[in-house]
């Protein structure tokens, strides 16, 4: 059973990762974006951080409905309200049980992606964080390893595509042969599971 504290891990090990990473997701950013992917979700994590110290949420939906919040008033970009209603609505779904099995989590997180298509209008093939998050929730019934890989493979498979959503989008064909920084992101939220598991 995943309790309150596999879901703070959940936070706390993404903070860590998108802190080493923040660099490379602004270098991905920068050919078909805007250069700020890295600083946006470090702002945004970071902040969560400090809200789960100050507040410490009792539920494992609590702590994903409040770090749900925290990214969307605190990061700007287009990726501050998709990763808020990912994390916000994931949390809603866990309601206030103090544990969750591992396939509530992965039923949960799949309402969660349902809302950032509905928020965002992507789907599959846009060449955005779905194209990472989409194969994850697949996977994660099997494992969170299993996961973790889905993740990081949909987020190399979205170099060959042409953007359709987003900032990437305006570039056309340009966009093509560039890694999208929204599906790196979001490999490294599935891969902070392995870590808060282990
Ligand atoms: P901005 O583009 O506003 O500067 P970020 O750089 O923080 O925001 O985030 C960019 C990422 O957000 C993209 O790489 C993509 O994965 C994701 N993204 C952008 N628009 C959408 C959308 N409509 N649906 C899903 N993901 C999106
Ligand atoms: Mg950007
Ligand atoms: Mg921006």
């Amino acid at each position: 059973m995943l309790d309150v504290g596999f879901f703070r891990r959940w936070m706390t090990a993404t903070a860590a990762s998108v802190d080493r990473e923040a660099q490379r997701l602004t270098d991905l950013d920068s050919p078909i974006g805007d250069a700020d992917h890295g600083s946006n979700l470090q702002r945004g994590f970071n902040s969560v951080r400090a809200t789960l110290e100050k507040e410490a949420p009792a539920t494992p939906g609590a702590v994903l409905v409040l770090a749900g919040r925290q990214l969307i008033s605190t990061v700007g970009g287009a990726s501050g309200p998709l990763y808020g209603s990912l994390l916000r609505k994931t949390g809603k779904e866990l309601g206030d049980a103090a544990e969750v099995t591992q396939e509530q989590l992965a039923q949960a997180l799949r309402a969660g992606v349902d809302a950032v298509m509905a928020l965002g209008g992507a789907s599959p093939g846009d060449k955005t964080m779905i194209d990472a998050l989409v194969p994850a929730v697949d996977a994660l019934s099997e494992s969170f390893a299993a996961a973790k890989a889905a993740a990081d493979e949909g987020a190399v498979a979205t170099t060959p595509l042409q953007a359709r959503k987003g900032r990437a989008s305006y570039l056309g064909e340009r966009s093509i042969g560039h890694q999208d920084p929204g599906a790196t992101s979001s490999a490294l939220l599935i891969g902070a599971l392995v870590e808060a598991a282990g």
